[in-house]
């Protein structure tokens, strides 16, 4: 593999084996999720030397990252605009609003940042298929990144998916399996399909260590646009916590490097009916338990079973964050409400972390002088139809 200085190898977040990055990508003891390291004081990192490279795609801070950027299955991926929403922080009672657009990625979604990672990675050990199961986004990107590759991809999603999701990983020319049912069906029949075929490598989220790896260059992003500022909060909308957990390994690796000091408090936003880490939260307890009947129209946030709640948990409470769920139409009514003042357009998954962020501000989260960031996942476009029946339901 052509690894990168710093990158000391993965190490297991459940059993704490390390395990040689050039070898595997699971943890061979216990089978635990798996997290990359580095030697930081290996890293020569500063915040001029990051200013005079271009803003291209989050291969712009390869030293932090386990692969060459020279290697990089990449189509510039991150290097997203975060936009100043003043009428929002006027409705908040906060001194900034800032929306984080991860819409503007090459398949419209945050999670092409892992897929381009974890692609990478697949490539780098010599996979010829790469398979996961999806709520919608991560199973276009990991089609499309697959396709750059030379890779097959195969991809189960629950057949509430989203029409652009399905469509795009045919589009790429993946194997699309539409799984009868909700997100817990097609990761069964993923498992399946996994059990039968010696040759796939996993690209599920934190099956695979990289997912995460790439999620976090968001918040790398987030400092150098606010001009090494850390924002006081953000609001992130929460399914299987990959985008949070990898938030918060970025902030500590800023930290470490001495580029920040500060920590932001990370938010956890779901919708009610399906808010495991809320719930989790609010009993005190280390992980969550499993919902039985997930039941909401944000399909990127109806993981009813995420496997790494105790991590998620663990950097809310790391960062003084929180965990906050609201209702389907009060989270349809913040993307259109964001839409009609900012002109930006959130998938309705990213209207939980708007709505969420409102519901802080009225339970008294705020002082008034925050810096608080919205993280929208995804491009409203890839679901106009939900978001224009929340229209049709207030009758215009
Ligand atoms: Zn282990």
């Amino acid at each position: 593999m052509n690894l990168t200085a710093a990158f000391d190898g993965l190490e297991c977040v459940d059993c704490g084996a390390t395990v040689d990055a050039a070898e595997s990508h699971q943890c061979p003891a216990c089978g635990g999720a798996l997290d990359p390291t580095y030697e930081y004081d290996a890293i020569d990192l500063d915040r001029e030397r990051l200013a005079s490279r271009p803003f291209d795609s989050q291969w712009r801070y390869a030293e932090l990252l386990p692969v060459a950027r020279e290697s990089a299955v990449t189509t510039a991926e991150g290097a997203t605009p975060l936009v100043d929403c003043p009428d929002l922080a006027d409705e908040l009672g906060v001194g900034r609003v800032l929306i984080k657009d991860e819409g503007r990625n090459p398949t419209g979604s945050v999670t092409d940042r892992g897929a381009s990672m974890a692609v990478t990675a697949a490539l780098e050990h010599g996979a010829t298929d790469v398979a996961l199961p999806s709520t919608g986004n991560g199973g276009q990107a990991a089609a499309a990144y697959a396709a750059r590759a030379g890779l097959e991809a195969h991809a189960y999603l629950p057949s509430r998916s989203g029409f652009t999701n399905k469509a795009m990983v045919n589009v790429h020319g993946g194997d699309m399996n539409v799984v009868g049912g909700r997100f817990d069906d097609a990761a069964a029949a993923f498992e399946e399909g996994l059990a039968e075929h010696d040759d796939w490598y996993s690209l599920r989220s934190f099956d695979t260590p990289y997912r995460h790896e790439g999620a976090k260059t968001l918040f790398y992003e987030l400092a150098e646009q606010l001009e090494w500022a850390v924002p006081d909060a953000i609001c992130y909308p929460t399914g299987a916590g990959t985008g949070l957990v990898g938030l918060a390994k970025a902030t500590r690796e800023f930290r470490e490097l001495g580029l920040i000091d500060e920590t932001p408090a990370l938010y956890a936003a779901q919708a009610s009916g399906c808010a495991p880490i809320v719930d989790a939260l609010e009993d005190g307890r280390d992980e969550h338990e499993p919902v039985d009947h997930p039941d909401t129209i944000c399909g990127e946030l109806e993981v009813p079973d995420p496997t790494a709640s105790a991590r998620v948990l663990e950097v809310i409470r790391e960062t003084d964050g929180g965990a906050v769920a609201t209702d389907d139409p009060d989270i349809l009514e913040a993307a259109v409400r964001v839409a009609q003042t900012t002109g930006l357009e959130l998938i309705p998954s990213a209207g939980a972390a708007a709505s969420g962020a409102w519901e802080l501000a009225e339970r008294g989260a705020f002082d008034g002088d925050e810096t608080v960031v919205i993280v929208n996942t995804g491009s409203g476009n890839k679901e106009a139809d939900v978001l224009r029946s929340h229209l049709m339901s207030q009758g215009v």
